[in-house]
């Protein structure tokens, strides 16, 4: 029976939107607001970190989202998980010992952080998202990243009790042995996934790689309908939509090249995506099936997401979806003529 979901209508339309939530971001908090907003807000997918406590607390927002709006589960937003074959920046944490911090440092690392995850007394590891930003402006050198993610050996049982609806791999080249570790790691939620997505950032060889890791793909046991929505994510410059206007360039330009290399399935956008992107795109003429947002997305409603949970705060919600809505209409232009919901324009009963 052929599946009615939005978000892959969305694809065929070229405005599937995903909410990066951050491959190592455990904010339970802040992912828990930015999962209701941007449920509310039309998202197709919300991608986060393969940590169980993150999982559940996305999950939950979304369902609260569907009730709040009055959507069918068909509506979407998909669950997704981010996973990484191999070294990855998107998949560590920042750290150092602030022992080793002069008392005089005017702690530049504390000011330039985008989520306020470092205090005096260190970094709060479930706050870093690994974006890099602080370790190039300590004067001593003392900020190191580790690696952080799931063990491949036990991805399969931690996402089979989980309610994941997609999964998400980073590759590198040269990866290819840790992608087929990744994927027989997968093979228990492989048959029930309904999209698997592919990023993979401007590397020499990489149209190669890719083509091998589709016969990976094709090989394995995946459902019938994520074997026909595979998203190939073009990483821009990873991490950076937030920094200009200008980072979105990257991934629009690298997609002109990626759009002649026929992969099956849909390009989307990532790595740098703020509200340039569309138009670029646009203007590019590029063929996508949409564009994810990280940063961007999650800085524009971190006034509201960063101060309490926001499913007990009707105004503060409206203020943020409306906020989302905005860079959410840019590839859905409908919803604009569609109006507000009904819920934006009451007051919202929640729980
Ligand atoms: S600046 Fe980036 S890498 Fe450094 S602590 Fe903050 S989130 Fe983590
Ligand atoms: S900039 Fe370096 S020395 Fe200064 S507080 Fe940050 S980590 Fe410590």
């Amino acid at each position: 029976m052929e599946c009615l979901a939005r978000p892959y209508g969305s694809l065929a339309a070229g405005s599937w939107f995903k909410l990066i939530g951050g491959a190592s971001l455990q904010n339970l908090p802040t992912l828990s607001n930015l999962a209701l907003v941007y449920t509310l807000a039309g998202a197709d997918c919300i991608d986060v970190s393969a940590d169980p406590a993150v999982i559940a607390a996305v999950g939950e927002a979304m369902v609260h989202g569907h009730r709040l709006a009055g959507f069918s589960p068909d509506a979407g937003p998909f669950l997704m998980v981010s996973l990484s074959d191999g070294d990855d920046p998107h998949f560590r944490k920042a750290h150092f010992d602030a022992e080793r911090c002069p008392s005089d440092c005017p702690r530049p690392c504390l000011r330039i952080c985008p989520v306020d995850a470092i205090a005096a007394g260190g970094i709060e590891a479930l706050r870093c998202y690994g974006c890099g930003r602080c370790a190039p402006v300590c004067p001593l050198g003392l900020i190191e990243f580790r690696a952080w993610q799931a063990e491949v050996a036990t991805i399969g049982a931690l996402l089979a009790d989980c309610p994941v609806d997609a999964v998400e791999i980073h590759t590198h080249r040269g990866n290819l042995e840790g992608f087929k570790r990744l994927w027989r790691g997968l093979a228990p939620v492989l048959p029930r996934l309904k999209l698997v997505a592919v990023s993979f950032p401007d590397e020499p060889g990489m149209r190669e790689h890719l083509a091998d890791l589709w016969e990976v793909m094709r090989a394995g046991p995946l459902s019938d309908a994520a074997r026909s929505h595979i998203v190939w994510q073009i990483d821009g410059i990873p991490m950076s939509g937030d920094l200009a206007r200008g980072t979105a360039r990257a991934s629009v330009r690298f997609a002109r090249e990626v759009s002649t290399w026929r992969l099956p399935g849909y390009l989307q956008l990532a790595g740098g995506t703020n509200d340039a992107s569309v138009e670029l795109a646009r203007a590019a003429g590029l063929a996508i099936g949409g564009i994810g947002y990280g940063s961007y997305a999650r800085q524009l409603v971190q006034a509201e997401t960063e101060t309490g949970p926001l499913a007990e705060e009707p105004e503060r919600l409206r203020r943020a979806v409306e906020q989302a809505r905005a860079l959410v209409c840019q590839l859905k232009p409908h919803l604009q003529q569609e109006g507000a919901a009904p819920w934006l324009t009451t007051t919202p009963q929640l729980r």
